[in-house]
C-alpha cells in the first residue's frame, strides 16, 4: 500500500512537469547536462544547471532514499515549469528514487537508513550496507512483513531507536535486541 502511495506521488511530480514534454519537440541535437540538487527550492536546481552550462539536466524530486515524501506544492512545480520554460534546457530528466526496483517479480524489503540500522543492531542480519541488509532480509523475513516492517522500523528509528544514543531505556523491543555495534545508550 505504502509502494502503491509512493508511485502516485512520484507520478504526480511528473505530471507536474509533463507540459513541457507535449509542448517541445526534441531534435536529434545531442544534449549534455548533470544531475543538480533541488536544495531550497526545486526551481533552483535550473540556475544550477544553468550556472554549469547544461543543455538539460537531472534532479531528484523528493528524496531518493526514503518512502517518507514530501510533497511538492502546486507553487513548487509552477515555478520550475516556468523557470524551464524560460531557460532554454530542455527535456528536465527526473531521476526514479534507489527504492523501486523494477526488475524485481514481487514487492521488496523497502531498506532505508534507519531498516538497516536497526536490523543490524538487533542482530537481524549482519551487513555493512542498505542493499546488503534487503538482501539479508528477503531470507529471513516472512514475506507478509516486508511492507510494515519497513514503516515500524522507520517510525521506531525516528523516535527510539535513533542512530546516536538510542533511548533502550524505553525501547519496547529490548528483550529481543542484541543491541550489536551499540556502544552508548540512554
Ligand atoms: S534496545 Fe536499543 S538498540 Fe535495540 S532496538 Fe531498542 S533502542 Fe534500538
Amino acid at each position: 500500500m505504502v509502494k502503491s502511495r509512493f508511485k502516485q506521488n512520484y507520478l504526480s511530480d511528473l505530471n507536474a512537469i509533463n507540459p513541457l514534454r507535449r509542448r517541445r519537440k526534441d531534435n536529434i541535437m545531442v544534449r549534455v547536462g548533470v544531475h543538480v540538487s533541488i536544495a531550497k527550492s526545486i526551481d533552483k536546481a535550473v540556475d544550477r544547471a544553468l550556472e554549469k552550462g547544461c543543455d538539460t539536466f537531472q534532479i531528484f524530486t523528493r528524496n531518493p532514499r526514503g518512502w517518507k515524501l514530501k510533497e511538492l506544492t502546486a507553487i513548487d512545480a509552477k515555478r520550475f515549469t516556468e523557470k524551464v520554460e524560460h531557460s532554454g534546457l530542455f527535456p528536465p530528466v527526473d531521476h526514479m528514487p534507489y527504492l523501486p526496483n523494477l526488475a524485481a517479480p514481487t514487492d521488496d524489503v523497502a531498506v532505508d537508513t534507519h531498516v538497516h540500522r536497526i536490523s543490524n543492531r538487533l542482530g537481524l542480519v549482519s551487513t555493512k550496507s542498505p542493499y546488503q541488509t534487503e538482501f539479508a532480509l528477503r531470507k529471513t523475513l516472512p514475506k507478509r512483513y516486508w511492507i510494515v516492517f519497513n514503516n515500524l522500523l522507520v517510525m521506531h528509528g525516528k523516535t527510539i531507536c535513533t542512530p546516536i544514543s538510542p533511548k533502550c531505556s524505553i525501547c519496547p523491543i529490548t528483550e529481543y535486541c542484541k543491541r550489536i555495534g551499540v556502544t552508548r545508550y540512554r
